[in-house]
């Protein structure tokens, strides 16, 4: 694939995926580009750079619009990340709209930027946080949360891909259930948006916040996607240059959205670097995504399965692990395997994950994670599973 397949380290087998992907060089192509000839303000300038840019800026807005099935381009927020985006929500809307009498429920597997922000959130508006668990098999318990959700229930906040257990969230399902309660529906979407495709009108969801980095974009930049009628009612968090309409002494009025939520000079590089991953994934597609991914997956899995020491976490069926895999070996400390791993040439991520909740339910301070994207090689995962092998050779 040439310049359109992604950079690949040297002399290690890159399975922490999840964390970051590497980026195709078309990407940093956009990106040098940008800081190499036209790096520009947007927005302001009057000259016909400065429009250029702005134009190309614009338009991701609403390539990100159409990818992700939102109705207008202004729906879409740019941030600097999935924690940005979900901050932002409920900061904003969750201060506007709670109260002492109402509920917000996140399940035990959100990663801390879908919890911590609601867990903040709820002790400031004196709003009751529900945990809703998982079957004994790592899904969503949907059952307990039907049960949870009542008139009370204001806000359902909700990973569509655990980064720790890996399996898909039936999100739409979950929207409707909150819907049917008036309530609404975020939705963390930083772990699967690299491996599924995502249509924020078939899943029902009234945000939904993704980071760049985690699809083959750079880091620092984001989206949050909001629909108009709640982003209309909503205030800015962040005040500053752009986002104000009329500026005197005594009062300030704002943008609609999505400007009145991105004050200051953005990340531009950043936007179009994320305009390109976009071009990225659509050349090659997710039905080749998803394809490719299900070949390693199986390997991965089949590899792990084969290793009597080794315990995986999340979804016992194997086509249910969206790029995912997390395990311990025997009863040695993840960080310790992450180590050997290490010196076995084979990079993963080891601790909990930001996940402490769940961890404290799996009963666990922490555990291994491999994760993929379709780009990653069997070699990789041969590697991978040869040094598990050898762990207990050495730590015993
Ligand atoms: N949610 C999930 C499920 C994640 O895996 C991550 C990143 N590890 C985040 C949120 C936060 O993403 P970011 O650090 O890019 O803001």
């Amino acid at each position: 694939m040439g310049g359109k397949s992604v950079t690949k380290y040297k002399k290690i087998a890159y399975l922490d995926n999840a964390a970051t992907t590497p980026v195709p060089k078309s990407v940093i192509e956009t990106i040098n580009n940008y800081y190499g000839c036209r790096k520009v303000s947007v927005h302001r300038g009057m000259y016909d750079l400065a429009g250029e840019v702005t134009r190309d800026y614009e338009h991701v807005r609403e390539q990100v619009a159409q990818w992700i099935g939102a109705s207008k381009s202004t729906e879409v927020i740019f941030t600097s990340g999935t924690t940005d985006g979900l901050n932002l929500v409920a900061n904003s809307y969750g201060t506007t709209n709670l109260t002492d009498q109402d509920q917000i429920i996140v399940s035990i597997f959100e990663h801390h930027s879908n919890f911590v922000p609601w867990q903040q959130i709820a002790k400031k508006t004196g709003a009751t946080l529900k945990v809703v668990g998982t079957t004994p098999d790592g899904q969503l318990d949907l059952n307990e949360l039907e049960h949870l959700i009542s008139s009370k229930t204001k806000i359902v906040a909700l990973s569509m891909m655990s980064n720790v257990l890996g399996n898909l969230v039936p999100v739409k399902e979950v929207a409707d259930l909150i819907h049917r309660q008036n309530g609404i529906l975020v939705v963390d979407a930083a772990q699967s948006v690299a491996h599924v495709p995502i249509n924020v009108q078939s899943l029902g969801a009234d945000f939904l916040a993704f980071s760049a980095h985690k699809m083959f974009g750079p880091t620092g930049v984001g989206v949050l996607f909001g629909k108009e009628q709640l982003l209309k009612g909503m205030p800015p968090i962040q005040y500053g240059g752009e986002m104000v309409d009329q500026v005197d002494l005594k009062h300030t009025s704002f943008q609609n959205a999505p400007i009145k939520f991105e004050a200051g000079t953005p990340n531009i590089a950043g936007v179009l670097g994320l305009g390109t991953a976009i071009d990225y994934i659509q050349d090659v597609g997710y039905q080749t995504i998803e394809q490719r991914e299900q070949v390693l997956m199986d390997r991965l899995l089949s590899g792990l399965r084969a290793i009597k020491s080794v315990k995986i976490y999340g979804p016992q069926v194997d086509n249910q692990h969206f790029g995912v895999v997390s395990f311990n070996v025997g009863d040695y400390h993840a960080h310790d395997v992450a180590t050997i791993l290490n010196s076995e040439g084979v990079a993963v991520r080891a601790g909990h994950l930001c996940a402490e909740p769940l961890m404290n339910q799996l009963g666990v301070s922490s555990v291994v994670r491999a994760s993929v994207t379709f780009e990653t090689t069997l070699s990789e995962i041969k590697c991978l599973i040869d040094a598990v092998r050898k762990v207990e050779d050495i730590l015993k």
